[in-house]
């Protein structure tokens, strides 16, 4: 093979007519067109100077032509680099000046405020809108339909991937062809990905989850997507019978059970539904069920490690858990302190080593040294307890443990306690710093209805579940709790603006 992962993915499909992507104005982009435009855009590329090798960024709006961008790289060796659209223009300029980008592709509307970043950056600068019209189609058009693939090997890199910046500054995650190429090949396998598969793509493009698990299985799969911009219940619900999977966040699952026409007839045709990025409440897992008479099956990874545990296809889909270590990857939970394997039942880091595992972080040799094991096993940065029969459940990340007069708190349990009171609808805990136990417990909640919660009312509620040291001191009602745009939950933002509660 002269490109394991396009040669894989794409390059099988030349001249397949095909339908690889339906769109919601119901037409649809073949394969073989598919191909085209990316051997156009590797054309342009390479026409300016972008070699193998070097990273090409890309904040733009999803598309057909953006996930095109993917494939082009890929054949023609340059590193892809796509940003998260919610990204300002002081962040892209990070990224842009940190990754050495030799390329930036934005939406013309952010032409102006990104020309100066591109230039101080050394960095050529095309536009591509959602529509896909830009320059770089603009150029596109007059190119050959066909790119010589360019040699790779599976060790070769294929992506950087910024991590979500959840707990911190976003870090570049180098993924290798064959860390991409080897976490499809299992997932196709495990979630029985067929090319009758037809996925319901709402997820964005520029992160693991919608650009490498969902694109990747089904071009692997030889399925199709019925691909959308964004998460849309109107769309969704209208063409979920014509669909056969879809992945989701967690919020994709409770908007669907706000909806009323999200019914059982309407998943009639569904076979899958799978979620992750983010804990799905055993809430949510549970209503599914009783509403549509399927399980959704939850998974767990990250954009270092693409998938590491996933729930079983056939066997049990176990609520609050995120299943067991895929084929292929080996998964232990360690104490933080001395690295030691923990035995089963026992909470402390996940870590994880397989052909998934990413190279490091991109010019951060300490960080990736300190996350990254001479051995293989990557330290997740998760919490976590394996139960007897193998399930892997997470109790949060490592850096939201809460440390209180000499004890560990880990925030989940106070919030599925909290979550169970009358008038809450979410919440989130944090440790904030105090003086005399270093650290204490604080509960933000988001209320159900009107009328809100009764906060003496849950305080003494959960001083009859939870231990005393793990009461929070103070409770907090918010409109809603800081989530970025995988939603999940900024609990670096509660910390810093309630930071200073108790001193
Ligand atoms: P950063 O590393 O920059 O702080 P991030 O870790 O949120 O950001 P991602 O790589 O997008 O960036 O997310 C991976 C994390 O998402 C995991 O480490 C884990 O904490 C969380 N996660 C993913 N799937 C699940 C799941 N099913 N249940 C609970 N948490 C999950
Ligand atoms: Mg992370």
């Amino acid at each position: 093979m002269t490109n394991p992962l396009y040669d894989t993915l794409f390059g099988r499909y030349a001249g397949k007519t095909t339908p690889f992507l339906h769109l919601p104005d119901g037409s649809a982009i073949t394969h073989n067109d598919f191909l085209s435009m990316a051997a156009r855009y590797a054309h342009v590329f390479r026409d300016a100077g972008v070699e193998p090798g070097d990273r090409l960024a890309v904040q733009i709006e999803k598309s057909p032509q953006a996930l095109a961008i993917y494939a082009a790289c890929v054949q023609s060796g340059i590193v892809f680099l796509p940003l998260n659209t919610a990204y300002t223009a002081a962040e892209v300029s990070y990224f842009v000046e940190n990754s050495g980008a030799k390329l930036l592709i934005c939406d013309t509307a952010n032409e102006t405020a990104l020309t100066p970043i591109a230039q101080s950056a050394g960095a050529q600068l095309e536009t591509l809108d959602a529509d896909g019209v830009g320059t770089l189609s603009a150029q596109a058009e007059t190119m050959p339909n066909r790119f010589p693939t360019v040699t790779r090997s599976p060790d070769d890199l294929a992506a950087f991937l910024y991590t979500s910046g959840t707990t911190g500054r976003s870090k570049g995650a180098m993924l290798s062809q064959q860390n991409l190429l080897s976490n499809a090949e299992t997932l196709v396998d495990y979630w029985k990905f067929t090319d009758q598969d037809v996925l319901l793509h709402a997820l964005p493009i520029f992160h693991t989850h919608g650009l490498f698990v969902a694109s990747n299985i089904t071009l692997l799969a030889g399925g199709s997507m019925i691909f959308m911009g964004k998460f849309n219940p109107d769309q969704i619900i209208e063409n979920m019978p014509r669909a056969t999977s879809m992945m989701g966040v967690p919020t994709f699952y409770t908007r669907l059970l706000d909806d009323t026409r999200f019914t059982k007839a309407l998943t009639q045709h569904m076979r899958l539904f799978i979620s992750g990025s983010a804990p799905l409440l055993a809430d949510t897992h549970i209503q599914f069920e009783s509403r549509t008479g399927h399980r959704i099956l939850e998974r767990y990874g990250m954009t270092e490690t693409n998938m590491n545990t996933s729930n079983p296809y056939d066997g049990e889909r176990r609520a609050g858990t995120v299943g067991m270590p895929l084929p292929g990857v080996e998964l232990k939970i360690t104490d933080s302190a001395s690295g030691e394997t923990l035995p089963d039942g026992e909470v402390g880091q996940i870590e994880v080593r397989g052909p998934n595992v990413f190279q490091g972080y991109w010019q951060m040799p300490e960080k990736t040294a300190e996350e990254l094991r001479g051995d293989g096993f990557f330290i997740t940065g998760d919490l976590g307890v394996v139960d007897p029969d193998g399930y892997v459940q997470i109790v949060g990340r490592n850096k939201d443990l809460i440390i209180s007069g000499g004890y560990n708190i880990y925030p989940k349990e106070i919030e599925l306690v909290l979550d169970e009171q009358p008038g809450v609808l979410e919440s989130a805990v944090v440790g904030v710093s105090h003086p005399d136990f270093g650290e204490t417990v604080v509960g933000f909640l988001v209320a159900s209805n009107e009328v809100g919660p009764d906060l003496d009312a849950i305080s003494r509620n959960v001083g009859e579940s939870l231990a005393r040291f793990k009461h929070p001191k103070k409770l907090i009602v918010l409109p809603k709790l800081p989530r970025n745009t995988m939603g999940k939950v900024q609990k670096n933002l509660l910390r810093e603006q309630f930071g200073d509660l108790f001193s």
